[in-house]
């Protein structure tokens, strides 16, 4: 066995549920890297996280092994590539306790998913004088598909708003939704804020007046275990690369029957049962959603990291991440000029923060020269940080699994030295 190898499974059964950060980072091979001579401090999980070997390994052997297309070949390549692409869709189907695999579609990530319900299902109920619920916090995939859609149907877009702490404000909601109202749609976990939004309550509320939910769950399937039957959502969507995958591949889940009274996203091979010249048979659920040759190696590739996520646990996981959020939150409110955006008592993960005198990309540049990778700017969304906040954007600290106290411990002296030097 290559050393290579043994770091692809360094997690054995022995050690299911421990949590060990040392060995975790072990098996992703990027975290051994040096930026500007210093070692890579990688706090920009949220954006995207890095691969365990696992993941890049199951790629490899992908191409190497297994490469065919799928769904169509009667030979027996062909045959076992389509196994492992539908095996991970069941794999997805267990991970978030949906009911069946037709299910979970295959979709390119986040973006994508909003886009095909909205372009699909919005399409076919929202009319002239309908509307549309989202939230202020809202990433720019879970916002602009659903202003466009509402644009075209001259529907109205109404926006949960959120308060100072960074929590919406939910009083207002049972009057926002009203007979015309045909979806809501809201992210989970904020991306730039980290709140956690009570999506259960939310979706409970919608439903007594008949309103379908779509959850954003871009950022809480990398720290939350996610339950469809239990949140009874509609659709929920996320991305692959945020949770140790690859990118380029990504779930959309929706009830079977919504899926069902959905037209096709789009036309061409896989999504049809027959052809004739008079027209096409649309193929049965999940097909139906998925025209063309699919991303069969990164779906291929995606059932590592969804295993090692199951192997380290969720307590695990939330337990590690809300130790370095809350150590970096007490540190870094002891930081002079230093204020956090984002202050919900329900967070996950994500730490904005602005200095005062300072632009957040003068301070991401710096931080950049010290080792430390940082997300700057608006995080994609503009209209909460411009128009709720007043601000031209934040520095954001995001944390995974293999994240350290220590590294925490060096972001804030590496804040206090930048900090130094811009103000
Ligand atoms: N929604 C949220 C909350 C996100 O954080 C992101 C990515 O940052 C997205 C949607 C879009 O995800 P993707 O770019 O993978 O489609």
């Amino acid at each position: 066995m290559s050393t290579d190898d043994k770091r692809e499974t360094i997690l054995d059964e022995s050690n299911k549920n421990s949590f060990d950060v040392n060995e975790i980072r072990n098996l992703f091979p990027i975290l051994d890297l040096h930026v500007h001579d210093k070692p890579l401090v990688y706090l920009d999980s949220a954006a995207t996280t890095q691969k365990p070997f696992s993941v890049i390994r199951a790629l490899e052997r992908y191409y190497e092994q297994l490469n065919s297309n799928v769904h169509r070949a009667i030979y027996t390549l062909g045959e076992e590539a389509t196994a492992a692409f539908e095996e991970t869709r069941e794999k997805v189907r267990q991970f978030i306790n949906a009911e069946k695999t037709s299910e979970i579609i295959y979709v390119k990530g986040t973006t994508d998913g909003v886009n095909l319900v909205a372009s699909t299902f919005g399409e076919s109920v929202v009319n002239s004088g309908d509307n549309v619920i989202i939230t202020q916090m809202e990433h720019h995939s879970n916002m602009v598909p659903w202003q466009m859609l509402c644009k075209r149907k001259n529907a109205e877009i109404k926006y949960i708003p959120v308060d100072e702490k960074g929590d919406l404000v939910l009083d207002g909601l049972e009057d926002m939704i009203n007979e015309r109202t045909r979806m809501l749609s809201l992210v989970h976990v904020s991306n730039t804020l980290g709140t956690i939004n009570p999506i259960k309550k939310i979706i409970e509320i919608a439903h007594s007046r008949g309103v379908p939910v779509m959850i954003d769950a871009a950022q809480s399937v990398p720290h939350l275990k996610i339950d469809v039957v239990d949140l009874d959502c509609d659709f929920l969507t996320f991305s692959g690369h945020k949770v140790y995958g690859p990118t380029g591949i990504g779930i959309l889940y929706g009830k079977e029957k919504f899926l069902e009274m959905m037209p096709p996203y789009q036309f061409g091979g896989e999504m049809i049962i027959e052809v004739k010249f008079s027209g096409p048979k649309f193929n049965e659920l999940p097909y139906k959603f998925e025209a063309g040759t699919p991303n069969i190696a990164d779906a291929v590739a995606f059932k590592p990291a969804i295993e090692l996520v199951e192997q380290i646990g969720y307590k695990n996981i939330a337990d590690h991440e809300n130790s370095l959020l809350s150590f970096a939150t007490e540190m870094m409110e002891g930081i002079d000029g230093i204020r956090i955006i984002g202050n919900s008592d329900n967070k996950a993960a994500v730490m904005s923060f602005v200095i005062e005198g300072a632009h957040p990309y003068d301070m991401g540049t710096l931080l950049d020269q010290m080792g430390i990778a940082v997300r700057t700017g608006f995080h994609c969304t503009q209209p909460l940080l411009e128009e709720v906040y007043g601000l031209p954007g934040t520095v954001r600290a995001s944390f995974g699994i293999y994240n350290t106290i220590d590294e925490v411990n060096y972001l804030i002296d590496c804040v206090k030295r930048a900090r130094n030097m811009l103000v």
